[in-house]
């Protein structure tokens, strides 16, 4: 069963600073590292790790190749990534002393990916593999239809939120995964509870409160607790936990299983600084003790 995921991949540049500049100011980092980020790229390094079987459905611009080589290294297939002209999706990424960070995003190839090649490539899917997507690219609708149409299961991380995104997505989809925020956002766009949007599954993340997961047919909420790590860096926490939850779904195990699995993952991240290359792996999360 393989993972289709049409996701953004950018290149993060993350500048440690005395403090976030302030409008007009000049001010001299004191680190610059550079990784691999982007929402989609995240999740289909996560699922990797998790053990799962991934093709990447993306673009990247004229200096992305290590972008493309770094996903191909942790396992993901990258035959479907498209080399556009231009720049690669980037973020330029202000973490203070704190830990409070400001982020300027360039979305790039991100958004030329052009639709004839997903179509084609989500012609190799067969009936009972995964899609998934999220906000960070172009084109979420048609493919989560063709997906649909096809027989996969359709996924959607509804981040960053975008309340027209999430209406031209919803009648695809068997699985929304949203933080908080984004539910409280959702609820409010669409004037409805998360549990009468009709979704058969739709799971809320809740940072360090672990996550619910509410189930259309019966209404039932169940909720998994999260384990308590000291966080260092939540960036990639949710693209984690989406990552593993597919990934769990992709091999068999229950959506109880899937999540619980998830979520020792996700905090394992949280007690790493970096996106991308902070995922663990599957052996990492299994030996895990909190
Ligand atoms: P996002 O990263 O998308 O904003 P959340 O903050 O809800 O989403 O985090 C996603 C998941 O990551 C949570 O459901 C939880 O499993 C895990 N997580 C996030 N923050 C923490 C934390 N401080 N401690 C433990 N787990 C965390």
């Amino acid at each position: 069963m393989t993972i289709w995921n049409l996701g953004s991949i950018n290149a993060d540049h993350v500048y440690a600073v005395p403090h976030i500049p302030t409008p007009g100011e000049t001010l001299a980092a004191t680190g610059l590292s550079r990784g691999l980020g982007g929402k989609g790229a995240n999740m289909s390094v996560a699922a990797a790790r998790a053990g799962a079987r991934v093709a990447h459905l993306g673009a990247v611009g004229e200096d992305g190749g290590w972008m493309v080589e770094r996903l191909e290294a942790y396992g993901v297939d990258c035959a479907h990534v498209q080399r556009r002209g231009g720049p690669s999706g980037h973020a330029i990424i202000t973490v203070d002393a704190k830990g409070e960070n400001a982020i300027t995003l360039w979305p790039g190839a991100n958004r030329d990916i052009e639709p004839e090649a997903v179509k084609q490539a989500l012609q190799g899917a067969a009936p009972g593999d995964l899609f998934v997507t999220q906000n960070e690219t172009a084109l979420q609708p048609e493919a989560a239809a063709q997906a649909r149409a096809k027989g996969l299961t359709v996924a959607y991380a509804a981040a960053p939120f975008d309340a027209e995104a999430v209406r031209a997505v919803r009648p695809h989809l068997d699985l929304l995964v949203l933080n908080e925020i984004e539910a409280r956002q959702l609820e409010q766009a669409l004037n409805s509870s998360i549990e009468s949007l009709g979704i058969a599954h739709v799971v809320v993340t809740l940072g360090a409160r672990g996550c619910d997961w509410i189930e259309a047919g019966s209404g039932t909420r169940h909720h998994v607790d999260a384990p308590r790590v000291e966080a260092v860096d939540t960036t990639g926490a949710g693209d984690t936990f989406t990552g593993y939850l597919l990934a769990g779904l992709s091999q068999g195990l229950a959506m109880e299983a899937a999540l619980n699995r998830a979520t020792r993952a996700a905090a394992l991240k949280v007690g790493r600084p970096g996106a991308a290359d902070a995922i663990p792996t599957a052996e990492e999360v299994e030996r895990a003790v909190f």
